[in-house]
């Protein structure tokens, strides 16, 4: 797996002065090694991994987001999704994997996983910034609580710098 760090750093835990810099600058956290450990130590559970690469994590509404490469969102979501169960019951959180680099719609399928995308607009608004309007189709029993499109939006923000407007057609 291709990881911000040194694969020799995260698995001995004794970090070059390369890795140093970049948790000292913050581009790397804690919690971004505690994931990256975790998932190199499971790697040759999941072949599919070796070839993925992990760019970012966020601690956001109560998920873990895991931010990976182009195209890399099947590899771990292999095997039925059994490496983000394992993750979810090591990290006691929702595990979200979303793709770098991907269009706006890609990014709000992988967000809005089990729901249907009607229509993606963007409302420009009077002091010039813009929203992201999306509408899914809104058959109750799979709606989202208010609480999840909450968090949904707050990861579309950390991970995108995008404002959401969720809506629900009738
Ligand atoms: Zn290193």
């Amino acid at each position: 797996m291709q990881t911000q760090l040194c694969e020799f750093c995260l698995k001995s835990g004794m970090l070059c002065s390369k890795c140093q810099e970049k948790i000292r600058s913050g581009a790397v956290d804690d919690l971004y090694m505690k994931v990256a450990q975790f998932l190199l130590d499971i790697e040759n559970q999941y072949p599919s991994l070796q070839k993925a690469s992990l760019n970012k994590v966020l601690q956001v509404g109560g998920f873990l987001v895991l931010v990976v490469g182009r195209g890399d969102r099947r590899r771990f979501m292999d095997q039925g999704g059994k490496l983000t169960r394992e993750m979810r019951n090591a990290f006691k959180r929702r595990v979200l994997v979303i793709e770098d680099g991907v269009s706006d719609r890609g990014f709000l399928e992988d967000l809005f996983l089990d729901q249907r995308i009607i229509t993606i607009n963007i409302i420009w608004l009077p002091d010039g910034s813009t929203e992201t309007r999306v509408v899914l189709q809104g058959r109750r029993a799979r709606r989202l609580s208010k609480k999840r499109i909450r968090a949904l939006t707050n990861i579309a923000k950390s991970v995108r710098e995008m404002d959401l407007r969720v809506e629900y057609a009738y």
